[in-house]
Protein backbone atom coordinates (compact mmCIF):
# COMPACT_ATOMS: atom_id res chain seq x y z
CA UNK A 1 0.00 0.00 0.00
CA UNK A 2 1.42 3.30 -0.99
CA UNK A 3 1.73 6.05 1.80
CA UNK A 4 -0.53 8.14 -0.59
CA UNK A 5 -3.80 6.05 0.40
CA UNK A 6 -3.46 6.42 4.23
CA UNK A 7 -5.21 9.85 4.33
CA UNK A 8 -2.16 11.59 5.34
CA UNK A 9 -1.88 15.54 3.88
CA UNK A 10 -0.08 16.46 1.21
CA UNK A 11 2.77 18.35 3.17
CA UNK A 12 3.44 14.82 5.42
CA UNK A 13 3.48 13.04 1.78
CA UNK A 14 6.42 15.46 0.67
CA UNK A 15 7.87 15.17 4.02
CA UNK A 16 7.96 10.89 4.06
CA UNK A 17 9.20 11.07 0.37
CA UNK A 18 12.17 13.95 1.62
CA UNK A 19 12.75 11.01 4.62
CA UNK A 20 13.29 8.58 1.62
CA UNK A 21 10.50 6.33 2.17
CA UNK A 22 9.07 4.29 -0.32
CA UNK A 23 6.34 2.89 1.23
CA UNK A 24 4.73 2.56 4.88
CA UNK A 25 5.81 -0.09 6.93
CA UNK A 26 3.33 -2.80 8.77
CA UNK A 27 2.80 -0.84 11.58
CA UNK A 28 2.30 2.37 9.82
CA UNK A 29 -0.38 1.00 7.10
CA UNK A 30 -2.31 -0.32 9.75
CA UNK A 31 -2.27 2.30 12.31
CA UNK A 32 -2.58 5.65 10.29
CA UNK A 33 -5.68 5.56 8.89
CA UNK A 34 -7.17 4.79 12.29
CA UNK A 35 -5.33 7.13 14.71
CA UNK A 36 -6.78 10.02 11.63
CA UNK A 37 -10.52 8.53 12.54
CA UNK A 38 -9.47 9.78 15.73
CA UNK A 39 -10.08 5.92 17.08
CA UNK A 40 -7.89 4.49 20.12
CA UNK A 41 -5.16 1.77 19.42
CA UNK A 42 -2.93 -0.70 20.89
CA UNK A 43 -0.11 -0.62 18.65
CA UNK A 44 2.33 -4.32 18.87
CA UNK A 45 5.44 -3.57 18.02
CA UNK A 46 8.78 -3.54 18.48
CA UNK A 47 11.19 -0.73 18.26
CA UNK A 48 12.75 -0.66 14.77
CA UNK A 49 9.37 -0.94 13.36
CA UNK A 50 8.42 2.38 12.31
CA UNK A 51 6.35 2.71 14.83
CA UNK A 52 7.24 6.20 15.63
CA UNK A 53 6.29 7.99 12.51
CA UNK A 54 2.83 5.65 12.88
CA UNK A 55 2.12 7.81 15.73
CA UNK A 56 3.86 11.14 14.31
CA UNK A 57 2.83 11.60 10.96
CA UNK A 58 -1.17 11.60 11.75
CA UNK A 59 -0.32 13.35 15.09
CA UNK A 60 1.09 16.53 13.07
CA UNK A 61 -2.06 16.30 10.83
CA UNK A 62 -4.49 16.32 13.39
CA UNK A 63 -2.84 18.50 15.46
CA UNK A 64 -2.57 21.20 12.48
CA UNK A 65 -6.31 22.57 12.79
CA UNK A 66 -6.28 24.57 16.23
CA UNK A 67 -4.18 26.48 18.79
CA UNK A 68 -2.28 25.82 21.56
CA UNK A 69 -3.58 27.95 25.28
CA UNK A 70 -0.25 28.56 27.43
CA UNK A 71 -0.15 26.37 30.38
CA UNK A 72 -2.42 23.63 27.91
CA UNK A 73 -0.60 21.33 25.57
CA UNK A 74 -2.76 20.14 23.10
CA UNK A 75 -1.07 16.63 22.86
CA UNK A 76 0.88 14.51 25.46
CA UNK A 77 3.52 11.59 24.65
CA UNK A 78 4.81 9.61 27.38
CA UNK A 79 8.64 8.43 27.12
CA UNK A 80 10.16 5.70 29.71
CA UNK A 81 13.64 7.39 28.81
CA UNK A 82 15.28 11.03 27.84
CA UNK A 83 16.73 9.61 24.78
CA UNK A 84 13.67 8.29 23.61
CA UNK A 85 11.57 11.51 24.33
CA UNK A 86 14.67 13.30 22.21
CA UNK A 87 13.96 10.88 19.31
CA UNK A 88 10.48 11.55 19.18
CA UNK A 89 11.42 15.24 18.93
CA UNK A 90 13.67 14.41 16.64
CA UNK A 91 10.64 12.67 14.50
CA UNK A 92 8.46 15.41 15.16
CA UNK A 93 10.99 17.98 13.55
CA UNK A 94 11.74 16.10 10.81
CA UNK A 95 8.44 14.82 9.42
CA UNK A 96 6.37 18.75 10.72
CA UNK A 97 8.93 21.08 8.80
CA UNK A 98 5.80 22.21 6.99
CA UNK A 99 3.83 22.82 9.77
CA UNK A 100 4.07 25.23 12.57
CA UNK A 101 3.32 23.27 15.40
CA UNK A 102 5.30 24.46 18.58
CA UNK A 103 6.65 21.38 21.18
CA UNK A 104 8.36 20.82 24.05
CA UNK A 105 10.64 18.30 25.12
CA UNK A 106 10.24 17.90 29.52
CA UNK A 107 12.82 15.20 30.51
CA UNK A 108 15.07 15.19 33.35
CA UNK A 109 18.47 17.09 32.87
CA UNK A 110 17.53 19.61 31.24
CA UNK A 111 17.21 23.21 32.99
CA UNK A 112 13.42 23.30 34.15
CA UNK A 113 13.19 27.46 33.78
CA UNK A 114 13.36 26.85 29.87
CA UNK A 115 10.72 24.30 30.14
CA UNK A 116 8.33 26.04 32.09
CA UNK A 117 8.85 29.57 29.95
CA UNK A 118 7.54 26.77 26.63
CA UNK A 119 4.91 25.97 28.16
CA UNK A 120 3.89 29.45 29.42
CA UNK A 121 3.76 29.91 25.31
CA UNK A 122 1.25 26.86 25.01
CA UNK A 123 2.25 24.00 23.15
CA UNK A 124 0.56 21.70 20.87
CA UNK A 125 2.78 18.66 21.47
CA UNK A 126 4.56 17.56 24.98
CA UNK A 127 7.05 15.03 25.03
CA UNK A 128 7.70 13.84 28.53
CA UNK A 129 9.04 11.42 30.54
CA UNK A 130 6.14 10.56 33.34
CA UNK A 131 8.92 11.64 36.48
CA UNK A 132 9.62 15.07 35.37
CA UNK A 133 5.81 15.51 34.45
CA UNK A 134 4.56 14.83 37.65
CA UNK A 135 7.02 17.07 38.86
CA UNK A 136 6.27 20.20 37.02
CA UNK A 137 2.21 18.90 37.25
CA UNK A 138 2.50 19.04 41.37
CA UNK A 139 3.88 22.71 40.48
CA UNK A 140 0.96 23.74 38.72
CA UNK A 141 2.80 24.42 35.96
CA UNK A 142 1.03 22.30 33.65
CA UNK A 143 -2.77 21.54 33.31
CA UNK A 144 -3.54 18.81 31.06
CA UNK A 145 -7.35 19.21 30.72
CA UNK A 146 -6.71 20.30 27.11
CA UNK A 147 -4.88 17.34 26.07
CA UNK A 148 -7.06 15.73 23.63
CA UNK A 149 -4.26 13.37 22.62
CA UNK A 150 -2.23 11.11 24.58
CA UNK A 151 0.64 8.59 23.30
CA UNK A 152 2.05 5.89 25.48
CA UNK A 153 4.93 4.51 23.84
CA UNK A 154 7.07 1.69 25.16
CA UNK A 155 4.26 0.83 27.90
CA UNK A 156 6.10 -2.60 29.04
CA UNK A 157 9.23 -0.73 29.58
CA UNK A 158 7.25 1.72 31.59
CA UNK A 159 6.24 -0.72 33.60
CA UNK A 160 10.15 -2.34 33.85
CA UNK A 161 10.84 0.87 35.17
CA UNK A 162 8.04 1.61 37.97
CA UNK A 163 6.19 3.90 35.93
CA UNK A 164 2.55 2.51 35.74
CA UNK A 165 1.10 4.23 38.80
CA UNK A 166 2.43 7.60 37.29
CA UNK A 167 0.94 6.67 34.21
CA UNK A 168 -2.26 6.01 36.02
CA UNK A 169 -1.87 9.66 37.57
CA UNK A 170 -1.43 11.18 34.43
CA UNK A 171 -4.44 9.27 32.78
CA UNK A 172 -6.77 11.02 35.63
CA UNK A 173 -5.96 14.63 35.07
CA UNK A 174 -6.89 14.13 31.13
CA UNK A 175 -10.66 14.94 29.98
CA UNK A 176 -12.35 11.53 29.31
CA UNK A 177 -12.75 12.93 25.86
CA UNK A 178 -9.68 12.14 24.37
CA UNK A 179 -8.19 9.88 21.57
CA UNK A 180 -5.04 7.48 23.32
CA UNK A 181 -2.83 5.40 21.70
CA UNK A 182 -0.74 2.52 23.79
CA UNK A 183 2.31 0.95 22.35
CA UNK A 184 4.22 -2.14 23.42
CA UNK A 185 6.60 -4.64 22.49
CA UNK A 186 4.60 -7.11 24.74
CA UNK A 187 1.44 -6.94 26.58
CA UNK A 188 1.97 -8.42 30.51
CA UNK A 189 -1.07 -8.17 31.85
CA UNK A 190 -0.22 -5.29 34.36
CA UNK A 191 0.06 -3.43 30.37
CA UNK A 192 -3.25 -5.30 29.56
CA UNK A 193 -5.37 -3.78 32.54
CA UNK A 194 -3.92 -0.60 32.09
CA UNK A 195 -5.10 -0.05 28.41
CA UNK A 196 -8.52 -1.77 29.67
CA UNK A 197 -8.84 0.87 31.82
CA UNK A 198 -7.69 4.01 30.32
CA UNK A 199 -8.67 3.41 26.34
CA UNK A 200 -11.44 3.19 24.73
CA UNK A 201 -12.94 0.26 22.29
CA UNK A 202 -9.09 0.06 20.99
CA UNK A 203 -8.14 -1.23 17.26
CA UNK A 204 -5.28 -3.60 18.15
CA UNK A 205 -2.50 -3.79 15.95
CA UNK A 206 0.05 -6.10 16.29
CA UNK A 207 2.63 -6.13 13.47
CA UNK A 208 4.94 -9.05 15.13
CA UNK A 209 5.02 -12.08 17.35
CA UNK A 210 5.70 -10.50 21.02
CA UNK A 211 8.85 -10.60 21.86
CA UNK A 212 10.02 -11.73 18.37
CA UNK A 213 13.40 -11.42 17.53
CA UNK A 214 14.56 -9.46 13.77
CA UNK A 215 14.96 -12.88 11.60
CA UNK A 216 18.00 -10.38 10.52
CA UNK A 217 19.84 -11.01 13.33
CA UNK A 218 22.49 -13.92 13.69
CA UNK A 219 22.44 -14.83 17.26
CA UNK A 220 25.03 -16.55 18.71
CA UNK A 221 25.55 -17.08 22.90
CA UNK A 222 29.05 -17.41 24.17
CA UNK A 223 29.90 -19.57 27.09
CA UNK A 224 32.06 -17.42 29.08
CA UNK A 225 33.77 -17.88 32.19
CA UNK A 226 32.71 -15.72 34.99
CA UNK A 227 35.32 -13.60 35.94
CA UNK A 228 35.53 -10.07 34.56
CA UNK A 229 38.67 -10.07 33.32
CA UNK A 230 38.27 -13.48 31.05
CA UNK A 231 34.89 -11.86 29.82
CA UNK A 232 36.94 -8.63 28.52
CA UNK A 233 40.13 -10.97 27.24
CA UNK A 234 37.15 -13.09 25.35
CA UNK A 235 35.40 -9.54 24.16
CA UNK A 236 38.53 -8.22 22.29
CA UNK A 237 38.90 -11.69 20.73
CA UNK A 238 35.10 -11.29 18.79
CA UNK A 239 35.82 -7.21 18.45
CA UNK A 240 39.40 -8.25 16.97
CA UNK A 241 36.81 -9.84 14.08
CA UNK A 242 37.31 -7.76 11.12
CA UNK A 243 33.40 -7.90 10.10
CA UNK A 244 32.67 -5.71 13.65
CA UNK A 245 32.43 -1.92 12.16
CA UNK A 246 29.94 -0.72 15.01
CA UNK A 247 29.10 -2.13 17.96
CA UNK A 248 27.34 -1.68 21.18
CA UNK A 249 28.06 -3.44 24.20
CA UNK A 250 25.10 -4.02 26.91
CA UNK A 251 26.29 -4.47 30.67
CA UNK A 252 23.76 -5.01 33.33
CA UNK A 253 25.50 -2.51 35.53
CA UNK A 254 26.60 0.79 35.64
CA UNK A 255 30.04 0.31 37.06
CA UNK A 256 30.74 -2.37 34.56
CA UNK A 257 30.25 -0.50 31.73
CA UNK A 258 32.72 2.31 33.24
CA UNK A 259 35.53 -0.24 33.58
CA UNK A 260 34.96 -1.60 30.27
CA UNK A 261 35.15 1.16 28.27
CA UNK A 262 38.07 2.06 30.67
CA UNK A 263 39.72 -1.58 30.03
CA UNK A 264 39.05 -1.39 26.31
CA UNK A 265 40.49 2.45 25.48
CA UNK A 266 43.69 0.96 27.11
CA UNK A 267 43.04 -1.55 24.67
CA UNK A 268 43.35 0.53 22.09
CA UNK A 269 39.89 0.41 20.91
CA UNK A 270 37.87 3.74 20.31
CA UNK A 271 35.13 3.14 22.34
CA UNK A 272 32.82 5.44 24.69
CA UNK A 273 30.35 4.72 27.33
CA UNK A 274 26.55 5.95 28.10
CA UNK A 275 24.69 5.47 31.07
CA UNK A 276 22.29 6.76 33.85
CA UNK A 277 24.40 8.49 36.07
CA UNK A 278 25.96 10.58 32.86
CA UNK A 279 24.19 13.94 32.63
CA UNK A 280 22.40 14.46 29.52
CA UNK A 281 24.87 16.80 27.84
CA UNK A 282 27.50 14.15 28.24
CA UNK A 283 24.78 11.32 26.60
CA UNK A 284 24.60 13.25 23.79
CA UNK A 285 28.08 14.61 22.97
CA UNK A 286 28.94 10.41 23.41
CA UNK A 287 26.09 9.38 21.37
CA UNK A 288 27.19 11.64 18.65
CA UNK A 289 30.97 10.45 18.72
CA UNK A 290 29.28 7.28 17.94
CA UNK A 291 26.66 8.59 15.39
CA UNK A 292 29.40 10.82 13.69
CA UNK A 293 31.85 7.49 13.63
CA UNK A 294 34.60 8.97 15.93
CA UNK A 295 34.14 6.11 17.88
CA UNK A 296 32.78 2.86 17.15
CA UNK A 297 31.95 1.01 20.07
CA UNK A 298 29.59 2.29 22.52
CA UNK A 299 29.41 0.48 25.96
CA UNK A 300 25.85 0.89 27.49
CA UNK A 301 23.48 -0.15 30.33
CA UNK A 302 19.84 -0.63 29.30
CA UNK A 303 18.33 2.06 30.06
CA UNK A 304 20.37 4.82 28.57
CA UNK A 305 20.54 2.88 25.51
CA UNK A 306 16.76 1.69 25.31
CA UNK A 307 15.14 2.64 21.96
CA UNK A 308 18.19 4.69 20.11
CA UNK A 309 17.99 4.61 16.77
CA UNK A 310 21.43 4.68 15.16
CA UNK A 311 21.85 3.81 11.80
CA UNK A 312 24.06 1.22 10.69
CA UNK A 313 25.29 -1.15 14.24
CA UNK A 314 27.19 -4.17 12.63
CA UNK A 315 27.46 -5.98 16.35
CA UNK A 316 25.36 -5.45 19.53
CA UNK A 317 27.29 -7.48 22.58
CA UNK A 318 25.80 -8.59 25.76
CA UNK A 319 28.64 -8.79 27.78
CA UNK A 320 26.74 -9.43 30.59
CA UNK A 321 23.43 -11.74 30.17
CA UNK A 322 20.19 -9.42 30.57
CA UNK A 323 18.51 -10.19 33.72
CA UNK A 324 15.05 -9.62 32.07
CA UNK A 325 14.75 -11.40 28.62
CA UNK A 326 12.52 -8.62 27.19
CA UNK A 327 16.03 -6.64 27.61
CA UNK A 328 17.79 -8.88 25.00
CA UNK A 329 15.15 -8.44 22.59
CA UNK A 330 15.51 -4.37 23.30
CA UNK A 331 19.03 -4.96 23.31
CA UNK A 332 20.01 -7.04 20.03
CA UNK A 333 17.14 -4.78 18.55
CA UNK A 334 19.89 -2.26 18.65
CA UNK A 335 21.01 -4.36 15.22
CA UNK A 336 19.93 -5.62 12.06
CA UNK A 337 17.65 -2.74 11.62
CA UNK A 338 16.12 -0.86 7.97
CA UNK A 339 16.54 -4.32 6.31
CA UNK A 340 20.30 -4.61 7.00
CA UNK A 341 21.95 -7.68 8.37
CA UNK A 342 23.86 -7.77 12.52
CA UNK A 343 25.02 -10.13 14.66
CA UNK A 344 24.10 -10.34 18.19
CA UNK A 345 26.92 -12.35 20.82
CA UNK A 346 25.38 -13.00 24.28
CA UNK A 347 28.29 -13.95 26.62
CA UNK A 348 26.94 -16.39 28.93
CA UNK A 349 28.54 -17.16 32.54
CA UNK A 350 27.16 -20.36 34.27
CA UNK A 351 25.64 -18.22 36.22
CA UNK A 352 23.42 -17.15 33.67
CA UNK A 353 22.37 -20.37 32.48
CA UNK A 354 18.90 -19.37 33.72
CA UNK A 355 18.82 -16.09 32.48
CA UNK A 356 19.06 -17.48 28.52
CA UNK A 357 16.70 -20.33 29.66
CA UNK A 358 14.40 -17.56 30.14
CA UNK A 359 15.16 -15.61 26.93
CA UNK A 360 14.63 -19.01 24.65
CA UNK A 361 11.19 -19.08 26.25
CA UNK A 362 10.29 -15.88 25.19
CA UNK A 363 11.48 -15.78 21.74
CA UNK A 364 10.71 -19.19 21.32
CA UNK A 365 13.81 -20.02 19.67
CA UNK A 366 17.14 -21.49 20.60
CA UNK A 367 20.19 -19.62 20.44
CA UNK A 368 23.15 -21.22 18.56
CA UNK A 369 26.17 -21.92 21.20
CA UNK A 370 29.60 -20.74 19.67
CA UNK A 371 32.82 -22.20 21.42
CA UNK A 372 35.48 -19.55 21.26
CA UNK A 373 39.39 -21.33 21.39
CA UNK A 374 41.13 -20.51 24.47
CA UNK A 375 42.69 -17.38 24.76
CA UNK A 376 47.01 -16.94 26.19
CA UNK A 377 46.70 -13.83 28.53
CA UNK A 378 47.60 -11.23 26.59
CA UNK A 379 50.39 -9.23 28.19
CA UNK A 380 48.58 -5.42 29.37
CA UNK A 381 50.53 -2.57 27.59
CA UNK A 382 52.28 0.37 29.47
CA UNK A 383 50.82 3.87 29.51
CA UNK A 384 53.60 4.82 26.58
CA UNK A 385 53.27 1.97 24.28
CA UNK A 386 49.20 2.65 24.00
CA UNK A 387 47.97 3.52 20.59
CA UNK A 388 46.25 6.80 21.37
CA UNK A 389 43.24 6.15 18.56
CA UNK A 390 43.80 3.28 17.28
CA UNK A 391 41.75 1.48 15.67
CA UNK A 392 40.21 -2.10 16.65
CA UNK A 393 41.83 -4.23 14.23
CA UNK A 394 45.20 -2.28 14.67
CA UNK A 395 44.82 -2.60 18.60
CA UNK A 396 44.45 -6.71 17.65
CA UNK A 397 46.98 -6.75 15.21
CA UNK A 398 48.90 -4.83 17.80
CA UNK A 399 48.81 -6.79 20.58
CA UNK A 400 51.57 -9.13 21.53
CA UNK A 401 49.72 -12.42 21.84
CA UNK A 402 47.27 -11.75 18.41
CA UNK A 403 44.60 -13.64 18.56
CA UNK A 404 42.57 -15.53 15.54
CA UNK A 405 38.72 -14.56 16.56
CA UNK A 406 37.95 -14.48 12.59
CA UNK A 407 35.33 -17.64 11.91
CA UNK A 408 36.96 -18.79 9.01
CA UNK A 409 40.85 -18.54 10.67
CA UNK A 410 39.59 -20.96 13.62
CA UNK A 411 36.90 -22.34 13.40
CA UNK A 412 34.77 -22.11 17.08
CA UNK A 413 33.32 -25.20 17.67
CA UNK A 414 29.41 -24.57 17.04
CA UNK A 415 27.56 -26.59 19.41
CA UNK A 416 23.83 -27.91 18.51
CA UNK A 417 21.12 -25.42 19.53
CA UNK A 418 19.06 -28.30 21.64
CA UNK A 419 22.31 -29.27 24.07
CA UNK A 420 20.91 -28.62 27.32
CA UNK A 421 23.05 -30.45 28.92
CA UNK A 422 25.82 -27.53 30.17
CA UNK A 423 22.94 -25.28 30.88
CA UNK A 424 21.11 -27.97 32.96
CA UNK A 425 24.70 -28.30 35.16
CA UNK A 426 24.94 -24.53 35.00
CA UNK A 427 21.41 -24.62 36.46
CA UNK A 428 22.63 -27.06 39.27
CA UNK A 429 25.74 -24.81 40.04
CA UNK A 430 23.59 -21.95 40.04
CA UNK A 431 20.95 -23.05 42.86
CA UNK A 432 22.57 -22.47 46.05
CA UNK A 433 23.22 -18.76 45.25
CA UNK A 434 19.97 -17.69 44.16
CA UNK A 435 20.12 -14.64 46.88
CA UNK A 436 22.92 -13.10 44.30
CA UNK A 437 20.36 -12.52 42.12
CA UNK A 438 18.90 -8.95 42.19
CA UNK A 439 15.56 -9.39 43.76
CA UNK A 440 12.76 -6.95 42.13
CA UNK A 441 9.61 -6.45 43.43
CA UNK A 442 7.30 -4.15 41.84
CA UNK A 443 7.26 -1.73 44.70
CA UNK A 444 11.02 -0.67 44.46
CA UNK A 445 10.58 -1.06 40.67
CA UNK A 446 11.35 2.48 40.13
CA UNK A 447 14.37 3.03 42.91
CA UNK A 448 15.62 -0.05 41.15
CA UNK A 449 15.86 1.59 37.55
CA UNK A 450 17.08 4.58 38.98
CA UNK A 451 19.86 2.64 41.28
CA UNK A 452 20.74 0.34 38.52
CA UNK A 453 20.99 2.83 35.76
CA UNK A 454 18.91 6.25 35.04
CA UNK A 455 20.38 7.89 37.51
CA UNK A 456 18.56 11.01 39.82
CA UNK A 457 17.59 13.83 37.44
CA UNK A 458 20.52 16.38 37.88
CA UNK A 459 19.41 19.60 36.98
CA UNK A 460 21.42 21.41 34.06
CA UNK A 461 21.92 24.73 33.22
CA UNK A 462 24.59 24.79 30.77
CA UNK A 463 23.36 25.39 26.80
CA UNK A 464 20.69 23.03 25.19
CA UNK A 465 21.84 21.19 22.42
CA UNK A 466 19.83 22.23 18.93
CA UNK A 467 17.57 19.55 18.74
CA UNK A 468 16.67 19.79 22.46
CA UNK A 469 15.43 23.43 22.63
CA UNK A 470 12.85 23.65 24.57
CA UNK A 471 10.19 24.95 22.00
CA UNK A 472 10.95 24.16 18.67
CA UNK A 473 8.64 25.86 15.97
CA UNK A 474 8.02 23.04 13.34
P1 LIG B 1 11.11 3.21 15.01
O1 LIG B 1 10.49 1.85 15.04
O2 LIG B 1 10.10 4.28 15.10
O3 LIG B 1 12.22 3.32 16.03
O4 LIG B 1 11.79 3.40 13.56
C1 LIG B 1 12.90 2.68 13.14
C2 LIG B 1 13.57 3.25 11.89
O5 LIG B 1 12.75 3.05 10.75
C3 LIG B 1 13.86 4.74 11.94
O6 LIG B 1 15.20 4.92 11.51
C4 LIG B 1 12.95 5.36 10.92
O7 LIG B 1 13.53 6.49 10.32
C5 LIG B 1 12.78 4.23 9.93
N1 LIG B 1 11.49 4.26 9.21
C6 LIG B 1 10.29 4.67 9.68
N2 LIG B 1 9.34 4.53 8.74
C7 LIG B 1 9.94 4.03 7.64
C8 LIG B 1 9.48 3.66 6.35
N3 LIG B 1 8.20 3.78 5.98
N4 LIG B 1 10.39 3.15 5.47
C9 LIG B 1 11.69 3.01 5.84
N5 LIG B 1 12.19 3.34 7.04
C10 LIG B 1 11.32 3.83 7.95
Amino acid sequence: MPFADLGLSDELLQAVTDAGYSEPTPIQAAAIPSVLMMRDLIGIAQTGTGKTAAFVLPMIDILAHGRSRARMPRSLILEPTRELAAQVAENFEKYGAGHKLSMALLIGGVSMGDQIKALEKGVDVLIATPGRLMDLFQRGNILLTGCSMLVIDEADRMLDMGFIPDIEEICTKLPKQRQTLLFSATMPPPIKKLADKFLDNPKTIEVARPASTNINITQWVVPVPAQSFEKRKRLRQLLGQDEVRTAIIFCNRKTTVRELNKSLKQHGFRSGEIHGDMEQPQRLAELDLFKRGDINILVASDVAARGLDIKGVSHVFNFDAPWHPDDYVHRIGRTGRGGATGVAFTFVAPDDAENIENIEKLTGQSIARLELPAVEEEPRRGRRDRPRRASSDEAVADAAEPVAPRRERSAPREQAPRDRAPREQALQERAPREQDRPVRSRRDDRSYARDRDDGPDIGWNGPIPAFLHATIPL
